[in-house]
């Protein structure tokens, strides 16, 4: 099938397409790297009548950190170069460890972290990194920017909080503090599918590995990535034991997830997924983080 026809832009400045975004609003879809955008079109699932096409803004594809405690990425820097960044191998392995589950590496190739973040897929990974990491979102218009927390920004399936007259230009990733573990897991029926369920994990331990923080964000067990904040805050203040591991992982998996359904796994078998997926995280989480 082919798209609904409509009229396209190939904007030479960042300046230009927010004038065209401000003229267009909802009517216009960003074209970031096509790999979620196209396919829609194509089964006219989605019809802009407007494409703004960001692919010739070298300034919005860039790794970079100022100071020691972020680090900053633009919308337009494909998924590829964030997987192979050693930077934030070392600094945010969180992010690291996530890439390879995201489709195939000819997708990771063209697709975008500011598409993957604004297309807002409940499947997802870098929502649910965005959340276990608190990044930020720099969002702009021809009004001026304004940073959006990630707690603020995902709504629901498909829904985000950026404004029709706005692009996402940025993404501001903190970089793990010292006595961090981390760990990212999912199940899905074939590598490269989205997933069924999976899991990010930050833990922050103190000199008596006691557990000074504590994150638990779901992927695809929501209609937006979901935080577990009760789950974790029964880790904070504690050492980890296999018992207290097994406490957490019930409760979040019978109590704070909400799945919904699908072709692929039934509300319960999410449940048995999630259980069993945070058991093994916070086993591998808690373990990184008495290394570091
Ligand atoms: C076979 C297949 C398997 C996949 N599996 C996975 C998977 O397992 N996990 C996963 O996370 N993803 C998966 N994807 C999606 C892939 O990661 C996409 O690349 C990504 O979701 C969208 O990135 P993109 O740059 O291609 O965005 P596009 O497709 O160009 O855009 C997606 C949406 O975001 C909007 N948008 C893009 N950039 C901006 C911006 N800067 N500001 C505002 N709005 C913007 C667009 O208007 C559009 O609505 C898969 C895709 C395919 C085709």
């Amino acid at each position: 099938m082919k798209p609904a026809s409509f009229k396209y832009y190939a904007p030479e400045s960042l300046e230009e397409a927010l004038v065209l975004k401000a003229q267009y609003g909802d009517e216009a879809r960003i074209l970031a790297g096509g790999q979620s955008l196209i396919p829609a079109m194509n089964f006219r699932i989605m019809q802009p009548t407007v494409l703004l096409d960001l692919n010739l803004l070298a300034e919005l594809s860039y790794t970079s950190s100022k100071d020691s405690a972020v680090l900053h990425i633009g919308a337009m820097t494909r998924l590829s170069e964030v997987e192979d960044d050693p930077l934030i191998a070392d600094r945010v392995a969180l992010l690291h460890e996530s890439l390879p589950y995201i489709a195939h590496p000819q997708i990771r190739n063209r697709g975008t972290v500011g598409g993957n973040i604004a297309h807002a897929d409940p499947a997802a990974e870098l929502p649910v990194i965005a959340l276990a990491t608190d990044s930020r979102f720099r969002v702009q218009s021809t009004n001026g920017s304004r940073w959006i927390n990630s707690d603020d920004f995902f709504r629901g399936y498909f829904e985000t909080a950026i404004e029709p007259n706005e692009i996402l230009v940025e993404l501001e990733v903190p970089f793990h503090v010292t006595n961090t573990g981390w760990a990212f897991l999912e199940v899905s029926r074939r590598s490269g599918d989205y997933a069924m369920a999976g899991i990010a994990v930050l833990i922050t331990l103190d000199r008596d590995y006691i557990c000074r923080q504590a994150r638990l964000v779901y992927l695809n067990l929501s209609d937006a990535p979901l935080e577990a904040k009760q789950s974790a805050d029964m880790l904070v203040g504690e050492t980890l034991s296999d018992e207290l591991i097994e406490q957490v992982a019930n409760k979040a998996s019978e109590e704070e997830i909400m799945p919904m359904e699908s072709l692929h796994a039934t509300v319960n078998y999410q449940r048995h997924l999630a259980c069993i997926l945070t058991k093994r995280a916070l086993e591998l989480a808690y373990g990184r983080a008495k290394e570091t």
